[in-house]
């Protein structure tokens, strides 16, 4: 937050209000006046609300003490820091403001040196309370995102199927999952190599992202193991839709460097119909164990009996 702070101003009483503005324009805070608390309340409400309040106690309509103790009902993760002016100097007056909300007072009529020093308390709350808000933010994706493939890992991508089955089960909406493991993917890391390996399972990851809608989820479930969460599709569609996912990353060669590195995948689909997370997963885990069993490469999908040529993509 830099010097052009917004900083709202709410008194009834216009002498005082132009007063106010004009010593807050001259320390550089971007000035937002109003004539009551309604007006407040609108304005501090609103997007891009100023991150400052200096509100008048006894305003007409709603005064200053209730308009913060609307602002803490609404329970922001960002509320604007308030101020509350009052020619009240008794100490219960005070301890009902505080309680109300406000997060500090001054006294009418105000002392510039004192303003000007709480306004800076303020800023530096706001910032503080700012910088914690994106440090959880940051730290809130951090916890759901695996750091070699940048998507979603175990516990995100669960988290989001969760959310899926409980809307499928609301919305009556068509949910399906997959499975998808490389294949032989110890043999690469053998052959080529643990750095390669981990190129090759970005590259997959990229691939599979490419292939995706973009309300389908991708995790990795495991080690070389990924989990595909495909809501509102129709059963007939769960089949080509892998298969396409699974021709996409076998298509072509991952090169790395000069090598090139041959890959392929196979993958369970498995189609929700009631039921736990747990059951779908393992129907698609079984599914997947067919695929790997039957040759590899190649999709099954739990329930889904496919005709031998319509494998062919
Ligand atoms: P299958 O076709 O039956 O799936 O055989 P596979 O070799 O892919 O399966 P297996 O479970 O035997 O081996 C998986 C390998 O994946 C073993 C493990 O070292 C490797 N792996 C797991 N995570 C990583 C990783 O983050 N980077 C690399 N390079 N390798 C990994
Ligand atoms: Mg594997
Ligand atoms: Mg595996």
């Amino acid at each position: 937050m830099s010097a052009t702070t917004k900083v709202l101003i709410a008194d009834d009483d216009a002498s005082s209000r132009l007063l106010l503005q004009k010593v807050l324009e001259r320390w550089g805070y971007q000035v937002v006046a109003v004539v009551d608390g309604q007006e407040a309340w609108k304005v501090l409400t609103q997007d891009e609300a100023p991150a400052l309040a200096i509100l008048d106690w006894m305003m007409p309509g709603l005064d200053g003490v209730e308009v913060c103790r609307r602002l803490r009902a609404l329970g922001l993760d960002d509320p604007p820091y308030v101020i509350l002016l009052t020619s009240r100097a008794d100490k219960q007056d005070l301890a009902t403001a505080l309680e109300a909300g406000a997060d500090d007072y001054i006294l009418k009529p105000f002392d510039r040196d004192e303003l000007r020093a709480r306004l800076l308390v303020g800023k530096r709350f706001v910032e503080l309370n700012r910088n914690l808000l994106e440090a959880k933010t940051a730290l809130e994706r951090l916890a759901v995102t695996d750091p070699l493939t940048g998507v979603l890992n175990r516990r995100g991508i669960l988290a989001g199927l969760e959310e899926e089955l409980s809307r499928a089960e609301r919305e009556g909406r068509a949910l399906s999952v997959g499975l998808l493991d490389i294949d032989h993917f110890k043999r690469i890391n053998d052959l080529h190599g643990h750095v390669v390996g981990d190129i090759v399972l970005r590259v997959v990851v990229e691939r599979v992202q490419a292939a995706l809608r973009s309300y389908d989820s991708l995790g990795r479930f495991g080690g070389e193991e990924f989990l595909i969460v495909l809501p509102g599709l129709p059963a007939e569609r769960i089949f080509p839709v892998l298969e396409r996912i699974r021709t996409r990353v076998g298509q072509t060669p991952v090169s790395v460097e000069a090598q090139q590195v041959a890959v392929t995948v196979s993958i369970g689909g498995a189609i929700y119909r009631g039921g736990t997370v747990d059951a779908l997963i393992q129907a698609a885990d079984e599914a997947l164990y067919r695929a790997k069993a039957q040759g590899r490469n190649q999709t099954v999908v739990a329930g889904v009996a496919v005709e031998p040529q319509s494998v062919a993509v």
